[in-house]
């Protein structure tokens, strides 16, 4: 059964996860972000199976102007508190602002697990569960010893479990921490 003392981690990508994407473009500004419905019923219920639990983001729209950081930081801000409020902790938001193919920490590259690590050393990435909508997600997922789950219409790479929403995931999540 759940072992809270095992460290755990839940990797969440933040746009097609946590949030809606924009049809087009960045979410630029908080007025834009809107939280997917049942997202935080979900987490409240697979979070106690997780010592900690990090967003993962690849935020280009920095890098290309369109975001400004600090806008970017009080989305953030505000993603914290709205969780924080349903007793749901998230132990940090890591997020790339460069441009595609100037930095280390895009993903799938791993820069920003590493910073993670070095900042949270008890994070094993063997034992954690990595889940976002994109191939990049699963493709770090695979490099760093994640579980990774996929969401969206159908998985990018066989092998991949996919579901169409966090919610639709939890059973298969909860399943992976406790067997
Ligand atoms: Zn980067």
């Amino acid at each position: 059964m759940n072992n809270p003392s095992e460290s755990w981690t839940l990797f969440l990508d933040r746009d097609g996860i946590i949030n809606y994407q924009k049809t087009e473009g960045y979410i630029s500004h908080v007025n834009e972000f809107k939280l997917i419905p049942d997202v935080i019923e979900t987490l409240e219920q697979i979070t106690p199976f997780f010592k900690r639990i990090f967003i993962i983001t690849n935020q280009q729209g920095v890098g290309k102007g369109i975001t400004k950081i600090e806008n970017l930081l009080e989305i953030h801000r505000l993603l914290f508190n709205v969780f924080k409020d349903k007793g749901i902790k998230i132990h940090g938001i890591f997020f790339c602002p460069h441009l595609k193919g100037t930095c280390l920490c895009r993903k799938p590259s791993y820069g920003m697990i590493t910073r993670l690590v070095h900042i949270f050393p008890d994070v094993e990435p063997r034992k954690s569960v990595f889940i976002g909508d994109d191939i990049k997600d699963v493709l770090l997922a695979i490099r760093i010893g994640s579980y990774p789950i996929f969401i969206g219409d159908r998985s990018p790479l066989p092998g991949v479990p996919a579901f169409t929403s966090l919610r639709s995931a939890k059973d298969y999540i909860i399943n992976l921490r406790t067997t």
